[in-house]
């Protein structure tokens, strides 16, 4: 099958043809139709999070079983799935308790630790799979269907988290890129009073607006907690998601945070930040770190696709061959939205 590899961090993909794979007990193959390419894919491509190479990168598929391995009576040929990003026991305390991301027997991620979706065909443990529901067309709309279970999902566990509410004004930090349109999109959907968009790229504010934001706020000016202050006519914002935590944004998040503020970071790379402890006594502020999504939520997230309630916005779709072009393109954050390798 024709695949793209990483043969070293930091180096090009490349394509090649390697051995179709065939499922073992509790595996199954499935024929890859489109996988999205995201930031955290990047990272991997770019050396900045660890990977054993060469590896096959890759999460957010939209792909048909063909084949499955002994013992497997959860899935079928011809079933369409998509897949749980997170490689999980199912038993320890965190998995049982539906809070799996913190699983304590953790053993990666697809597309990290085993070969992922930028390939023909993709083989996995039949719980890294996730049937889609036949209510949503996923032959016509691969790429949109296929990132579902991250670029929606991820957002809709943080408007829980932070208990956006119909009274909330939610600013999102980092709302040009492919998170970060989303989760505007879900913020809205969750029925904020307010949403603000603040990115330091204003070229992606036209899709933020797109995506449901009502205000943007320019970081590139600087006095971010000032400006969104001014937004909210000194009050404050109620909730301020980070993705891109690095100190100064985590800081302006936290000092725009009005009376009952929730922050709620998503960026595993920034420095550590100073927070005042008095200011979060009088306000009561709250303080939280959100990781990927349950699978209960990646199954909602595709139920609430289906109903047409949201739809993912993937802005580019290009074939196997121009995987590495497309992250020269991620590098430079010149992605709006999400991009997809379409493979089917
Ligand atoms: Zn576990």
């Amino acid at each position: 099958m024709k695949a793209i590899l990483l043969k070293e961090p930091g180096t090009p993909l490349v394509l090649e043809n390697i051995p179709d794979p065939s499922p073992g007990a509790g595996e199954a193959v499935a024929k890859v139709l489109a996988c999205g390419a995201g930031l955290t894919i990047h990272h991997a491509r770019a050396g900045r999070i660890k990977v054993a190479t060469p590896r096959v990168l890759g999460h957010e598929i939209t792909a048909e079983i063909v084949a499955i391995g002994p013992g497997v009576t959860q899935l079928k040929r011809g079933d369409p799935v998509t897949a749980y990003f997170y490689m999980t026991c199912a038993e320890c305390k965190w998995c049982r308790v539906n809070r799996e991301t913190l699983c304590e027997n953790f053993r990666g991620y697809v597309g990290r630790e085993i070969d992922g979706g930028y390939a023909e065909y993709i083989r996995l443990p039949v719980s890294s799979f996730i049937r889609i529901p036949d209510t949503l067309d996923w032959r016509e709309h691969p790429a949109e269907v296929g990132v579902i279970c991250d670029a929606i999902a991820t957002p809709l566990k943080v408007t829980r988290k932070a208990r956006i509410a119909p009274t909330d004004t939610v600013a999102v930090f980092g709302a040009g890129g492919g998170l970060g349109v989303h989760m505007l999109q879900v913020a809205r959907w969750a029925h904020a009073r307010k949403v603000i968009a603040v990115d330091l790229a204003a070229a992606k504010f036209e899709a933020c607006i797109k995506a449901g934001a009502d205000v943007t706020v320019d970081a590139s000016e600087g006095r971010v907690a000032e400006q969104l202050l001014e937004a909210t006519g000194g009050r404050g914002i109620d909730v301020a998601i980070d993705f891109v935590s690095a100190a100064s944004t985590a800081e302006a998040a936290i000092a725009a945070l009005g009376k009952g503020g929730r922050y709620v970071t998503l960026g595993g790379h920034g420095g550590t930040f100073a927070v005042n402890p008095g200011e979060m006594l009088r306000k009561e502020l709250e303080l939280l770190g959100s990781r990927y999504a349950t699978r209960e939520e990646v199954i909602e997230s595709l139920e609430l696709v289906a109903r047409g309630e949201l739809w993912p916005m993937v802005t580019e779709k290009v074939p196997l061959e121009q995987a590495e072009a497309l992250h020269q393109r991620l590098e430079k954050a010149l992605v709006t939205g999400r991009a997809a390798l379409m493979t089917g």
